[in-house]
């Protein structure tokens, strides 16, 4: 066994294994630890990617050079283009996969990737030594030493799963809890961490569905694939698609669910433990909505070697016994046959607050944080952190400045300076409504956005980066009207013309726009960008009142940008903000030219 890594990742979820694929991609000896091999890039919830917002990221990380799009792309079993009744600013790519498919296959990507071992055991602790990450501690006792450390631990850190009253210990049902790293986070690392739960919906058979009372959700008729790198017209001659189905729950199962609130777990520990607010339980949405007589479910299958049928909608807490019948209630469902019931789980996080925009911890030097464990749900959030952490820990051991996404270039980018900013007091997700200047960081664009720094981190091949350069040329040709020596299909693939004169119009139709927007963003970045010292003294500053002085104390923001979006921040703290690092500036100035 070897003991010696540049980096070694804690986890094989989503996050684990982009931050892992990310650093051995980039030539550094990577060891991933996961408590069970056959879990890689598991799906415990709803098997599908993409989604609202969620899709956009997708595609984002993918022209950084991460996995999960060419990932979904070879498993998916549906594909649809959310809102696309709406403008391309907020089309979302979403695909329905095949669970067991998806975790194979990144499996494999894994294993057949250089520098990066995999290792099956359990983390127990991390080495930290004069404050800094070296290295992980197994169960068994082993010693394994680093240069960096990234822990992606997603719902296992002390994970407990209810199921009406039962309550035991897991990270996910029939998988272990990580029951010591948590014990040394706080006591080695000095981290704080605090609870969170969710919840997932009970899967049926397949074969016990009377579809013929559900509405048929097929896929388009046109998909698009995730990846840019996904050649489309071949892709779209294998892909064999599978329809997804719509019914509704009605008085009927709503009456049970509010008369027997007091035995399911959504409300453990007096509901202390926070749950994600846009992926509510039955029991929650009736008492959230209570004028509603019904709400959607949606019943997507599992894959194509099961009839395992996953009903979204309907989450619960409630014991096995209640969710038959709350099931059975349900139109097409009156004889469904409950393969895996739903379950809530709770599990250890570290507020994001504790975190730099590099996703490092604050407290301990080369040991990064990504996914779950820093407040979010979702697995395209905790691909895209662990793809961020994975990047950023590379820069730190080669001495180079931490990769940070602008909120107005990358969903990404967003979705850090939140958590970072703001901090989680409940389980974070995207959404288009965060982003500022959606008109500008689309899906369809994200190469356009990203490509170039993809491939300034070392993530993008020189191949690929021809044909990509190839493309911009064919856009600004077809822009300019000069299609006389355009370039064709087999030449621009895996980008492709009908690509090419979908994202001219969809500019054309933006461009005004998005010049506008252009203006704002670069009048504001000069604040935006502009530094505060990692030991700027808040207390010093008088006019900022006691609880201005407290919020940036705890959140130590690194830019002004960042500063601004504290909550409870005021626009009159950052003017003395501004105020203060000018003079500082300048002392500075006046302090060299004296020298
Ligand atoms: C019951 C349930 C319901 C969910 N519901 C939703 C939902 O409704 N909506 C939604 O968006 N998301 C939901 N999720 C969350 C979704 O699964 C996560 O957001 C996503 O998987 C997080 O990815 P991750 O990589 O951070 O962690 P995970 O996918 O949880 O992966 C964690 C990895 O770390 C490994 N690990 C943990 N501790 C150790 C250790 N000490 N040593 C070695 N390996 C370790 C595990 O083996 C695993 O490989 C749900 C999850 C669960 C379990």
């Amino acid at each position: 066994m070897e003991k010696k890594y540049d980096v070694i990742i804690v986890g094989a979820g989503h996050a684990g294994c982009e931050a892992a694929l990310a650093c051995a991609r980039t030539g550094l000896k990577t060891l991933v630890i996961t408590m069970d091999v056959d879990s890689i890039a598991r799906m415990p919830c709803n098997p599908a990617i993409g989604g609202i917002a969620k899709g956009q990221i997708v595609r984002e990380i993918d022209a950084l050079g991460g996995e999960m799009a060419w990932n979904t792309d070879h498993c998916g079993l549906q594909f649809k283009m959310l809102n696309s009744s709406r403008g391309p600013a907020v089309w979302s790519p979403r695909a329905q996969c095949d669970k067991q498919l998806y975790s194979i296959m990144m499996a494999k990507t894994l294993e057949n990737t250089g520098n990066l071992d995999i290792l099956q055991s359990e983390a127990a602790s991390i080495i930290v030594k004069n404050a800094k990450a070296c290295g992980v501690k197994v169960l068994t006792g082993e010693i394994i030493e680093s240069r960096a450390v990234i822990i992606t631990a997603g719902t296992f850190l002390n994970g407990t799963i209810h199921s009406g009253k039962a309550s035991f210990g897991g990270g996910r049902f029939n998988e272990k809890e990580a029951a010591h790293l948590s014990k040394s986070l706080t006591g080695d690392c000095g981290l704080t961490l605090s609870r969170f739960k969710t919840t997932t919906p009970p899967r049926v058979n397949g074969n016990s569905i009377d579809y013929s009372k559900m509405t048929e959700q097929p896929g388009d008729e046109k998909p698009r694939p995730f990846s840019h790198f996904t050649e489309v017209s071949k892709w779209r001659q294998n892909l064999k698609q599978i329809s997804c189905w719509m019914t509704y729950t009605n008085p009927e199962t709503h009456k049970m669910a509010a008369e027997n609130l007091d035995l399911s777990s959504v409300n453990i520990n007096g509901g202390n433990s926070k749950s994600p607010r846009y992926c509510p339980s039955i029991e929650e949405k009736i008492q959230r909505y209570p004028e509603k007589i019904r709400h959607q479910i949606f019943a997507e299958p599992e894959g194509y070697n099961t009839n395992e049928v996953y009903l979204n909608g309907l989450y619960t807490g409630l014991p096995f016994d209640l969710q038959e019948k709350m099931v059975n209630s349900v139109s097409g469902l009156e004889n469904a046959k409950i393969i895996r019931y739903a379950y809530a789980i709770e599990y250890d996080y570290a507020n994001p607050l504790q975190v730099k925009n590099s996703l490092e911890t604050k407290t301990v030097e080369n040991l990064f944080l990504g996914g779950q464990i820093n407040g979010t749900t979702g697995y395209e959030e905790a691909a895209a952190q662990g793809f961020i952490a994975g990047v950023n820990a590379g820069l730190k051991l080669f001495g180079k400045s931490p990769l940070i996404l602008g909120r107005n270039e990358s969903y990404i980018g967003i979705l850090i300076d939140d958590i970072t900013a703001k901090g989680a007091d409940e389980p974070y997700r995207m959404f288009t409504s965060r982003a500022e200047y959606r008109l500008s960081i689309r899906n369809d664009n994200a190469d356009l956005r990203l490509m170039d720094i993809g491939r300034s981190i070392g993530l993008i091949s020189d191949a690929m980066y021809k044909k990509f350069e190839l493309y911009k040329k064919t856009l600004l040709d077809i822009y300019d009207g000069n299609t006389d020596n355009i370039a064709y299909d087999e030449e621009l693939a895996p980008w492709s013309l009908e690509k090419a004169e979908e994202e001219v119009n969809i500019h054309k139709k933006y461009e005004g726009y998005i010049e506008i927007q252009r203006k704002t963003v670069s009048k504001m970045k000069k604040n935006e960008d502009r530094k505060i010292p990692d030991n700027f003294d808040y207390d010093s500053l008088e006019s900022l009142s006691a609880e201005s002085k407290e919020r940036l104390n705890k959140v130590r923001p690194q830019t002004l940008g960042q500063a601004s979006r504290i909550s409870s921040i005021k626009p009159s703290d950052i003017a003395i903000l501004t105020i203060h690092l000018e003079k500082q500036r300048k002392q500075k100035k006046d302090e060299k030219q004296i020298c």
